[in-house]
C-alpha cells in the first residue's frame, strides 16, 4: 500500500520563535492523535532546519524537508544550499520544481532533473511538484502539459530510483488563491499521472507511488480531495501555518 503523506510548505513565513512553536504544536498533535498511518512532513525555510530537528528526532511520524536544492553538490552560488548540506543535518525529504520557484527563479525541467538526480544520490526523497497555469487549463492539453513536467525531470531515472519519488500536484491556479480543485478534477489528473508512470515504469511501480494534491487544501476541503482513489496527501501551503488546521487536515487524509 502507499504512503499516505500531508506536507506543510511555510514558504518564506514565521519567526525562529514562531518556527519553535509552531513544530512543537504540531508535533504534540500528531503524537496524540489518530494519525498512526500518515507521515507529516514539514517543510520551514531552511535556515530553521537544524533548530527543528530536535523538535521531530523523537516523533518518527514527522519528518522535516528543505523547500529547494541546488543543481550542484558544491561551488560558487552564493546564497544557495546544497543537498549534500541537507543531508550532512540530517533532513529526509527536499521539494523539487515548486511552482514559485519555477516562476520567479526560472526553474526549468532539466534543472530539476539534475536537482532529482543530486537529492537521490543524497539520500533525500524528492517531492516532484508539477502543475498547470490557469491559461493551460483553459487553452491548452494541459493534462500532456504536466505529464510532460514527469517526462523531462523523472523519467530518465531507473525504476528502482523512480520508486523513491513522492509527486504533487498543484494547479497554479489553486496555489494560494482559495480556489482548491474539485476532487473530480484532482482525481482526473492523478490518474492521468499514475497511467503516465505505468505506461514509463509498469503498473507495480505506478501503484506504489504518492501522488499528493497541493493547492490551497484546508481542513474544509481535505476530507473530499483525500477521498479521491489518486489522491495520497496533500501538500498544504497557507494552512500549514496554523497549527489546529494543519492538524485538521492531516485527521482528513
Ligand atoms: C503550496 O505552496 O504548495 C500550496 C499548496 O500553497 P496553498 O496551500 O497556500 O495554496
Amino acid at each position: 500500500m502507499r504512503k499516505k503523506i500531508v506536507a506543510g510548505n511555510w514558504k518564506m513565513n514565521k519567526t525562529l520563535d514562531e518556527a519553535l512553536a509552531l513544530t512543537s504544536e504540531v508535533v504534540n498533535m500528531v503524537n496524540d492523535e489518530v494519525t498512526r498511518d500518515v507521515q507529516v512532513i514539514l517543510c520551514p525555510p531552511a535556515l530553521y532546519l537544524t533548530a527543528l530537528n530536535k523538535y521531530v528526532e523523537n516523533s518518527p511520524r514527522v519528518a522535516l524537508g528543505a523547500q529547494n536544492c541546488h543543481q550542484k553538490a558544491s561551488g560558487a552560488f552564493t546564497g544557495e544550499i546544497a543537498a549534500p548540506m541537507l543531508q550532512s543535518i540530517g533532513i529526509q525529504y527536499v521539494l523539487v520544481g515548486h511552482s514559485e520557484r519555477r516562476q520567479y527563479f526560472g526553474e526549468t525541467n532539466a534543472q530539476l532533473a539534475e536537482k532529482v538526480d543530486l537529492s537521490l544520490a543524497h539520500g533525500l526523497t524528492p517531492i516532484f511538484c508539477c502543475g498547470e497555469s490557469l491559461d493551460q487549463r483553459q487553452n491548452e492539453d494541459f493534462i500532456g502539459f504536466v505529464k510532460n513536467q514527469l517526462t523531462e525531470s523523472l523519467f530518465h531515472l531507473t525504476a528502482e530510483d523512480f520508486s523513491k519519488i513522492v509527486i504533487a500536484y498543484e494547479p497554479i491556479w489553486a496555489i494560494g488563491t482559495g480556489l482548491t480543485a474539485s476532487s473530480a478534477q484532482a482525481q482526473d489528473m492523478h490518474a492521468a499521472l499514475r497511467g503516465h508512470i505505468a505506461d514509463q515504469y509498469g503498473a507495480e511501480v505506478a501503484e506504489g507511488t504518492s501522488i499528493l494534491y497541493g493547492g490551497s487544501v484546508s481542513a474544509a476541503s481535505a476530507e473530499e480531495l483525500f477521498a479521491c482513489p489518486d489522491v495520497d496527501g496533500g501538500l498544504v501551503g497557507g494552512a500549514s501555518l496554523k497549527s489546529r488546521e494543519f492538524t485538521n487536515i492531516i485527521k482528513a487524509r
